[in-house]
């Protein structure tokens, strides 16, 4: 199903000078110092769009630092006066938009905790009825797309035609490598129901750290994310809240500097951008389907193991006539043809039995 709205093309606003579209500064507002002297030397880098920092900070636990408060609106102000640079914020309440553009921010976002509720999206949605402001929505804190385009929805209604995405991640109960788990084929499916809405990469909370930001954000310009929204903080390691995974401007540039923004070489070029967006998402499925054999294979060599300690033979032809029965029923309902699945599973089967076999033979 696609979904029908008018929403303007990122070409078109007024923040927009090229991709990536690049959203950054810290985490959180903390002192007027930080956030000037941050705003100062981002702004000397000539690379980035809006200035963000957050005012009020959903935090996991209660005790933790909860944000400046509108104190520091004051200061994304100056920042816009001192630097040029639009601004742009977290909201998360009437009240928090209310504020925001009474200081004149130009960018509102709404955070992952607060997209997964249709509540606070519809009051956020009801008090930016008639406001002509530029809207991210952060995908929900939950893999589920529809939310997402839930959110989104809601603000249109209200009138808001400048709404982009900004893809940040999920959670997940297991600890992986990166804070949350990006699950690209969400924003990949979202780009092809709402084919016009902007998308942003937020490597940062994605990451979680600042070793994995820059195969993050290539991956995104990989797959043809619009802009970037990366934390920026003068000095990291001192920060208020999500220090591992800030970088100073300097850093930033750095970053910035190593990505690689592929060109289409054909004239073209409508053509190759969504060749190109298509081959990533082949590419995307082919490192997942390894992915799984690798675990599936793990599996069955502890299966080996543990028929080799029950003294039971590996082949067990009624399991396997089984699995074949089930799979070519779910193949036939996916629209794979029978003699796919068949060669497909039985090379897998076999690749199974040569694992298994492996393990019987080990010395123990
Ligand atoms: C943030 O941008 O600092 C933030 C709190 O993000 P998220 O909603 O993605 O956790
Ligand atoms: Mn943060």
């Amino acid at each position: 199903m696609e979904t029908k709205l008018h929403i303007e093309p990122i070409q078109n606003w007024s923040i927009y000078k090229g991709r990536p579209l690049l959203i950054s500064g810290p985490c959180s507002a903390e002192t007027e110092d930080q956030v000037m002297e941050t705003a100062r030397q981002l702004a000397a880098l000539n690379k980035v769009d809006v200035f963000r920092a957050g005012i009020w900070k959903p935090r996991t636990r209660p005790n933790a630092f909860e944000g400046v408060g509108s104190e520091g609106l004051k200061w994304l102000k100056q920042v816009k006066q001192e630097t040029g640079l639009p601004t742009g914020t977290e909201v998360a309440t009437q009240k928090h938009v209310y504020e925001a553009l009474k200081f004149g921010i130009d960018v509102l976002w709404i955070g992952a905790r607060t997209s997964a509720n249709p509540f606070a999206m519809q009051e956020i949605a009801d008090a930016l009825k008639g406001v002509e402001v530029m809207v991210f929505v952060k995908n929900p804190v939950n893999p589920d797309l529809d939310l997402w385009i839930g959110a989104i929805e809601r603000l249109y209604a209200a009138g808001i035609t400048h709404i982009g995405a900004i893809h940040r991640g999920f959670s997940a109960y297991e600890k992986t490598a990166y804070r949350n788990q990006p699950k690209w084929q969400i924003p990949i499916e979202l780009r092809l129901r709402i084919p016009e809405l902007p998308l942003l990469c937020d490597p940062s909370h994605i990451g979680g750290a600042r070793a994995f930001l820059f195969e993050i954000a290539q991956k995104s310009m990989d797959l043809n994310y619009d802009g970037l929204m990366l934390e920026s903080h003068i000095n990291p390691d001192c920060a208020w809240s999500d220090k591992s995974q800030q970088v100073t401007p300097q850093a930033l540039q750095e970053l910035l500097g190593k990505l690689i923004l592929r060109q289409p070489v054909s004239s073209n070029s409508k053509f190759l951008d969504i060749l190109g967006e298509l081959r990533g998402q082949i590419d995307m499925f082919d490192d997942q389907l390894i992915d799984l054999m690798e675990q599936r294979m793990h599996v069955a060599e502890t299966i080996g193991q543990y028929k080799k300690d029950n003294n039971i033979t590996i082949l067990q032809n009624q399991r396997w006539e089984e699995i074949i029965r089930k799979v070519s029923i779910k193949g036939q309902s996916k629209g794979l043809s029978e003699e796919f699945i068949d060669q497909m599973f039985k090379a897998i089967h076999q690749e199974s039995i040569n694992h298994q076999i492996k393990v019987m033979n080990a010395a123990n």
